[in-house]
């Protein structure tokens, strides 16, 4: 993205991201503050709104307008989730879909059902980025995708349509799970439930990307889903915790590739922002030379 934003800066454009974070949640914390840190090494503008937890849909609208309205902001991300009181969907709704990083606005959503250029959702994006760059073959290929969450699952197995592998979409109303896992040549795991996945649902070379990213507390879950990796049972019993995807960690003896957790698609996914507002910033304010690449 460095080169892509020299060009930009020769025209007198300097990408920007305006993070909105709300009240005090330490996960979210965490996240706004390395995508603020990857804004920061590529010498991208930046701005941290933090209204307090008690703050008013129509507060958070309004912040949203001024934020449109910024030529300076490409891109506007909303930290989710966003407290009780205030009316999500309203929120991102009112994001001005040319700075939609997130990819989250229906117009968003809309561009890549049909399979138009647009923003496109950061972790699923993420995920397609590192099949291709680890050359997994994806046309033809059958993809499980497990987990429709809009942000993940939909748009993950949409990107993998169009990329023409052949995609099946599982939820917690799926039947006979393992069965339905055997059969892919692509993995997507993104549920939410720590080591759920196991190894013997992986068929031998397959590829499996591990959204997940669950903290494990008891020490007897450690125990079993990191029987195998001392070093980092060694860090559960230092720390009392251990990051842990959705699929067992046993998967690595089976899979062709699996993506780490952590180190994985997490990162994917800030660098994904990061080039998502590089885009919007083109797209929006770039001469047609530059836009021409697009
Ligand atoms: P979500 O909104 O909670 O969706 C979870 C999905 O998993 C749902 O569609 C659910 O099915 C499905 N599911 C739950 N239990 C299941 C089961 N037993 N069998 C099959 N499907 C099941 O979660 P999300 O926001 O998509 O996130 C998923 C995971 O990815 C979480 O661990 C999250 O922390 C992680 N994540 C990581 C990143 C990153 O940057 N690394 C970014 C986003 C999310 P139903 O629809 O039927 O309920």
């Amino acid at each position: 993205m460095k080169d892509e934003i020299a060009r930009l800066s020769a025209q007198g454009i300097r990408p920007g991201l305006a993070a909105v974070l709300v009240g005090e949640n330490p996960a979210s914390q965490i996240y706004v503050k390395s995508k603020i840190a990857a804004c920061e090494e590529l010498g991208m503008a930046r701005w941290l709104h933090a209204p307090a937890a008690s703050v008013s849909t129509d507060y958070m609208l309004q912040l949203v307008k001024d934020l449109n309205d910024d030529d300076n902001v490409d891109g506007i991300l909303v930290q989710l989730p966003l407290p009780p009181q205030v009316d999500s969907k309203r929120v991102l709704e009112a994001v001005d879909p040319a700075k939609d990083v997130d990819g989250f606005h229906p117009v968003s959503m809309g561009r890549l059902v049909s399979n138009r250029p647009g923003l496109v959702a950061c972790t699923p994006a993420g995920c397609m980025e590192l099949l291709r760059r680890n050359g997994i073959a994806i046309e033809g290929a059958n993809a499980v995708v497990l987990g429709r969450s809009d942000i993940v699952g939909k748009p993950m197995a949409l990107l993998l349509m169009h990329a023409n592998a052949t995609v099946t979409i599982c939820h917690s109303k799926t039947r006979d799970l393992p069965e339905v896992v055997r059969r892919a040549d692509i993995v997507v795991a993104a549920m939410g439930k720590a080591g759920f996945v196991q190894a013997e649902w992986i068929r031998p070379g397959a590829a499996v990307i591990d959204v997940g990213t669950n903290k494990v507390t008891d020490a007897g879950e450690a125990e079993k889903l990191l029987k195998h990796f001392p070093q980092r049972l060694e860090k559960f019993r230092a720390k009392g915790n251990a990051l842990v995807g959705d699929v067992h960690p046993d998967a690595l003896f089976v899979a062709g590739a699996l993506s780490p957790v952590p180190g994985g698609v997490g990162p994917m996914t800030i660098t994904m922002l990061m080039s998502n507002t590089v885009k919007a910033a083109r797209l929006r304010r770039a001469k047609t030379s530059v836009v021409a690449r697009q």
